[in-house]
């Protein structure tokens, strides 16, 4: 049996403790025992999340395992803080220096712990972190879920469904997914083959999909097959008949909602020999895809796109990765009319550290108005049950999922929450040097080396369990039986500056 038909036969959707790389794990509190401390042990008898222990036949506790601590919840909600209960006053706590230092107003500390804490646990079981909002001051992070008191139809969690068909045309192939997102793009190149084979593998065991990015298709997804998207970009780095034929899912990537007009860039220290075979390239040099495609013009160049894979592939669907400038609604009819089956709409926020920020912020429309301009537009064309509008760029979590597709997504692509669920710090170094020091944006092998494949796939399954889980009791809280049935109800949202 191969490695990975062992890893196959190991992981499933049932959640696994998937433990932490940091030797010492990161939490929101820093819990500190001086040496008041006398060892009477009472600490370790009153916490029930295991910060204090005491092993057996010792005089002393061991050193505070503060990032379990549940810190100022715990004064606040409970009988047993242990810093008020010490009799030698020996234990103080406040916020860990190293969670003030991280993450940013989208991503913030709380999320990127908690994202943690669900690739370990396959759930949230943590709730002191605020897993849902960011503090961005805007986009997702001003709209909230309009949940009823109670909701008007009473369902249990195995009765709502969370599928998602992602060719609505009518004809040719039926492909359906279990949950409504999959993995974005990320090329053999930026990221390590662990982080590939671990996405591919938790969308595997979702039945969902993972992406190649637009560096090749790297032997080590031949196992995942049915589960891949090749895409197809401006660069056309190893593109060949074969990796098209391999796939049930062909993308076009025409631009990037993080670099619109920017194009592609991979830099020389991470073109190592192997990427570089794969891209058909001289190994250290910087690549460029250029932007745009210099063969697509107009519409009619677009079918002829199409056409052309499914001339090679007739059992492919078809998808067109756009980012979202002002006519991103006229984008989207002519892809449908193109021959696409799937819409995908990459908004701005997205992206790895490889993007600029300037880029990030200031080019494309954000996801969130993005998304109900084009749904619009297709519901006005008569065309909006034909088509999969996918969203991406900046969901971070399930709520933004929901969030999405209440503004009329179908479903979404996440990417940055698989990479924080492998522990990416959000440094924002992953273009820099070799690239990751965390192991996963690298391709540096021995960078690479830092976890392996099984690692990457439980923690990414893990993650994808807590989200369906997530999923479904937000399906049941709304008693609304099906995610489909969700597609365009903004009524189930509202904004906080300006409701009642
Ligand atoms: S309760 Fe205080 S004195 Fe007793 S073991 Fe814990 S820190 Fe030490
Ligand atoms: S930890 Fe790695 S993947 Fe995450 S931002 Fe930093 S360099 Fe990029």
């Amino acid at each position: 049996m191969s490695t990975q038909a062992a890893i196959t036969a190991k992981i499933t959707r049932r959640p696994k403790a998937t433990v932490t790389r940091f030797r010492n794990a990161i939490g929101k509190y820093k819990v500190v025992r001086t040496d008041r401390c006398t060892g009477c042990g009472l600490c370790a008898k009153l916490c029930p999340h295991g910060v204090h222990v005491r092993y057996e036949g010792y005089s002393r506790t061991t050193r505070p395992k503060d990032h379990l601590c549940r810190g100022t919840w715990c004064k606040e909600n409970c009988d047993y803080y242990c810093i008020d209960k010490c009799p030698a006053g020996a234990l103080s706590m406040g916020l860990n220096p190293v969670y003030e230092s991280m993450g940013d107003p989208r991503w913030t500390p709380d999320m990127i712990l908690s994202t943690w804490d669900q690739a370990e646990n396959g759930r949230i079981t943590n709730e002191t972190l605020e897993p849902h909002l960011g503090a961005s001051g805007g986009g997702f992070d001003k709209l909230r879920l309009n949940f009823p008191k109670e909701p008007a139809l009473k369902l249990k969690p195995s009765e709502v469904d969370t599928h998602l068909s992602l060719n609505r045309r009518g004809s040719g192939p039926k492909v359906v997914i279990d949950v409504p997102w999959y993995g974005g793009g990320m090329s053999y190149g930026s990221v390590s083959p662990a982080t590939m084979v671990g996405k591919a593998h938790a969308c595997m065991v979702w039945n969902s999909f993972t992406c190649t990015g637009e560096g090749g298709y790297p032997p080590h997804l031949y196992p995942y097959d049915d589960h891949v998207i090749t895409q197809v970009a401006t660069g056309l780095f190893g593109v060949r008949e074969e990796t098209i034929q391999r796939v049930r899912i062909v993308e076009f990537k025409y631009a990037q909602g993080a670099k619109p007009g920017l194009g592609g860039h991979l830099l020389g220290d991470k073109n190592t020999p192997a990427v570089a075979r794969m891209r058909e390239a001289v190994a250290g040099t910087s690549l460029f895809s250029p932007f745009p495609f210099h063969s697509v013009y107009s519409i009619e160049d677009h079918k002829k796109h199409v056409d052309w894979v499914l001339a090679m592939n007739p059992k492919a669907l078809v998808s067109a990765k756009v980012s979202t400038p002002n006519d991103v609604d006229m984008v989207a009819v002519g892809s449908y009319y193109a021959g696409v089956h799937i819409v995908h709409l990459d908004g701005s926020y997205g992206g790895t550290g490889a993007a600029p920020d300037i880029a990030k912020k200031n080019i494309a429309m954000p996801i969130e108005y993005a998304i109900p301009k084009v749904h619009q537009f297709l519901v006005n064309e008569g065309i909006r049950d034909k088509v999969t509008l996918i969203a991406s760029g900046g969901l971070r979590n399930v709520h933004d999922l929901v969030k999405a597709i209440c503004l009329g997504a179908n479903g979404a692509v996440i990417g940055t929450a698989e990479m924080v669920a492998l522990e990416c710090i959000r440094c924002g170094a992953c273009e820099s040097g070799r690239g990751c020091a965390r192991g996963i944006a690298t391709t540096d092998p021995e960078l690479s080396l830092q976890f392996d494949y099984e690692w990457a796939a439980r923690r990414i399954t893990n993650l994808y369990s807590s989200w369906h889980a997530q999923l479904v009791d937000i399906l049941v809280r709304f008693g609304i039986r099906s995610v489909s049935e969700l597609v365009g109800r903004t009524d189930l949202l509202h904004h906080v500056d300006y409701s009642e």
